[in-house]
């Protein structure tokens, strides 16, 4: 299968180079030239394995250099070994209200990035390989917090890789820092840099587009990479749970097969809910796509009138991984919306670059009518659902999760005649101060995030997960601050390629 550009319709290039490359040359997203289909016989030979086979059947389907005793093994140690914590990898969970939760963050941060960053390192290694690279990846990272935790765990002590990640010193939560300070691994570096998450963004884009440091990592036989959502090897791993969630639902009786589904996802970047997308158009049998988001709303107001206008304030809101303005892979949407017209889709990003807005044509916005519904949710209504939920279905959402149920309502109403699926993107233990301030009448615990994460355990007497139980006791290895003029003799000092 061939991949090609959201701006440029003539690339042509295989899976592997999609997922080496990351972003084509023009700027433009790498999409799949065509869309595998599903068929029923697949769906239901799927419906009786597990979620490694799912995910390596699935996996093959788009990235044809690879063989599927290769994406076996990449989904084996991505998905089996232990390294989710849940025996499904992600389970569904329903509630008494009907909804199916499909739990995305058993892995090892809490989180449901690692469904996608725990295959992406494989993913990229291979494809490396592939395209005849014998360089050692360098993986630059800037984390406004969940992507950084993850992808160091992802590409740890992974071979042939280095990982080095930078996040604003003063712009984490104390959790997420405690994370990454205290990350194991021979291959990983953190440094924490003076200004925020932007400066740690620009300066890490400066690394990346710099002559001489490009030469300087040749010379020693290394190259840059990114683990960013627009690279194709982070969307196809996350398609493969819709499909085994359908799956689920058919070996449990609850589904026939044909019947229809509604998706939920709490959406920021757009890649989850792409994704979902992509299973719908291979033939999963999806009623709607519903786009939840919080108060940063430019999609809902895209998906309602066509128009999307960034030109707006900007919130910091109780599901931060969610406060974005620019979706990026709403680029890949509009490219197969618009049946791959590239010369549209880039006019339209120019406009987005140039005034912060675009407007698609009738055709378009009839189409995306015809595929979605959107909602959102602000920060009061988030925690009153938290609060709901927990005390009516005895279920405890994490912030994300809990705008895409209130979404969720708002749009089904009482109406259940369809079963929907809801995707659930972090371990309410990962926000747990804003869960803890939901569902408890008392004042909250002095002391630093982890009194508060034990009191919300004594509260609901839900575990803790392991990976942030132990969190507090682990070692810190990385307490460099550098300041953010420093970050390339920072990344030279930690290669060995400069003193
Ligand atoms: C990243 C993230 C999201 C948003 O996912 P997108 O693919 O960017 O739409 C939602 N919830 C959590 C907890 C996340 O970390």
């Amino acid at each position: 299968m061939l991949y090609t550009s959201t701006r440029d319709q003539s690339v042509r290039v295989s899976s592997a180079e999609a997922i080496a490359r990351g972003l084509s040359a023009e700027g433009g997203l790498f999409v799949p030239l065509s869309i595998p289909a599903l068929g029923e016989e697949l769906l239901r030979e799927l419906t009786g394995a597990d979620y490694v086979t799912r995910a390596a059947k699935v996996l093959s389907l788009y990235l044809t250099d690879f063989t599927e005793e290769e994406l076996r093994d990449y989904a084996s140690k991505a998905y089996g070994g232990g390294k989710f914590s849940h025996p499904d990898t992600a389970p569904l969970v329903k509630l008494s209200t009907g909804e199916q939760i499909l739990e995305l963050w058993h892995g090892p941060t809490s989180a449901f990035k690692d469904m996608a960053l725990q295959m992406l390192p494989h993913l990229l290694t291979g494809a490396v390989v592939k395209t005849g690279e014998q360089k050692k990846v360098v993986i630059l990272t800037a984390t406004s917090g969940d992507t950084g935790k993850a992808a160091l765990e992802g590409f740890m002590d992974v071979e042939g890789t280095e990982i080095i990640v930078f996040y604003p010193s003063d712009g984490v939560s104390p959790m997420q820092k405690r994370q990454m300070i205290t990350q194991e691994g021979k291959n990983v570096f953190v440094s924490g840099i003076q200004g925020n998450f932007d400066d740690a963004q620009t300066g890490v884009k400066r690394i990346f587009t710099d002559p001489a440091m490009k030469e300087k990592l040749a010379d020693s036989n290394m190259m840059f990479s990114s683990a960013n959502s627009i690279n194709w090897g982070r969307l196809v791993p996350q398609i493969v749970y819709y499909i085994s969630a359908y799956c689920d639902l058919l070996a449990e009786g609850t589904l026939s097969m044909g019947d229809p589904i509604d998706v939920v996802v709490p959406t920021g970047n757009f890649g989850n809910i792409l994704s979902a997308y992509y299973a719908m158009r291979m033939g999963l049998p999806v009623r709607r796509l519903v786009c939840a988001s919080n108060a940063n709303n430019v999609l809902t107001d895209f998906i309602e009138t066509g128009v999307y206008d960034k030109n707006r304030s900007f919130y910091h809101t109780l599901s931060p991984s969610m406060d974005i303005l620019v979706s990026s892979n709403l680029e890949r949407l509009l490219y197969h919306l618009t049946d791959g017209d590239a010369g549209q889709v880039s006019d339209w990003m120019g406009q987005l670059g140039k005034t912060g807005r675009y407007q698609v044509t009738d055709g378009v916005r009839d189409k995306i009518s015809a595929l979605f519904a959107a909602g959102y949710c602000d920060d009061e209504q988030t925690q009153a659902t938290i609060r709901q939920v927990w005390q009516q279905q005895r279920y405890l959402p994490d912030t994300h999760t809990a705008v895409a149920i209130h979404v969720c309502r708002a749009y089904r109403g009482e109406g259940q005649e369809v079963p929907v699926v809801l995707a659930s993107t972090a371990s309410p233990y990962k926000f747990a101060k804003s869960v803890l301030e939901a569902v408890s009448d008392t004042a909250l615990p002095e002391g630093d995030e982890f009194a508060v994460t034990e009191q919300l355990a004594v509260e609901t007497e839900i575990e803790i997960p392991l990976p942030l139980r132990g969190l507090g006791e682990k070692t810190v290895r990385f307490d460099g601050v550098c300041d953010k003029e420093d970050m390339s003799q920072v990344v030279l000092k930690y290669l060995g390629i400069e003193k």
